[in-house]
């Protein structure tokens, strides 16, 4: 374990990656964090577990973003640098009754107060283990959705089972070794099946470029999954879009 260190309201412990039980997946979640590299890591770790994860590096961007994607859980940060997370909350509450958890300081302990009686549903104080995060995330939507999605069970289409809790693929009855990169792109498109995914949406989603990366890594992980996979491994070729898994 190390710790990735930023900024004084903003070190996080760095664990390893592995999936936990219970995930919840394609809910989509809304980070309000102006620090990037803590933003990332956040997203990083929850796009592991299957949400799809927007960032906003600033209150107004957050509450613009909030209002076109209408997220199903929002992660907001106290410090930002137009208007306080605070500010951010009363404004989100104005509009929707959208689950919040704020990120506060540990040197501050009145922020959790006030943060919850502005109608934040949790709050973690920083720093923490982003798998905390993580956990806490899914038992809030538990606690407004009983009926959330729970996918921690394998997903299994066209031959092909995926193993999120052991890291484990199998496909045509035998064990497929596959990369990080590889097994996460795999798991998305499993998890929206029948869907047309841009590269775009692959490479945020699974690689968390908040920037235009290069495509082509696309490209090159869905011919590397196919290869073992065998045949075109479900994964269909959308012209002028991306791909599309078809069980
Ligand atoms: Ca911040």
């Amino acid at each position: 374990m190390h710790r990735v260190k930023t900024g004084p309201d903003s070190d996080i412990m760095d664990g390893d990656l592995q999936p936990q039980d219970g995930i919840m997946s394609g809910t989509s979640v809304l980070l309000v964090e102006d620090e990037k590299n803590i933003a990332s890591f956040i997203a990083m770790y929850l796009r592991k577990e299957g949400f799809m994860v927007e960032t906003a590096g600033s209150g107004s961007e957050g509450i613009v973003r909030a209002g076109k994607m209408t997220p199903q859980l929002i992660i907001l940060d106290i410090m930002l640098p137009d208007m306080d997370g605070f500010e951010v909350c009363r404004r989100l509450r104005r509009e929707s009754d959208v689950p919040i958890i704020m990120l506060t300081a540990r040197d501050a302990p009145t922020d959790k107060v006030v943060g919850l009686e502005l109608g934040a549903d949790d709050y973690m104080t920083k720093p923490f283990d982003p798998r905390e995060l993580v956990a806490r995330v899914k038992s809030v939507l538990r606690r407004v959705n009983p009926q959330a999605r729970e996918v921690s069970s394998p997903v299994t289409a066209g031959g092909i089972t995926l193993d999120p809790g052991r890291h484990e693929v199998s496909a045509g009855g035998g064990d497929v070794k596959l990369t990080g990169k590889e097994f996460d792109l795999l798991h998305y498109l499993m998890l929206n099946a029948g869907l047309a995914l841009s590269r775009q949406q692959l490479l945020q989603q699974v690689w968390g470029y908040d920037f235009a990366g290069d495509t082509r890594t696309v490209d090159v992980h869905i011919n590397q999954l196919r290869k073992k996979l065998g045949g075109n491994a479900g994964i269909e070729t959308v012209r002028g879009i991306g791909y599309k898994f078809v069980g």
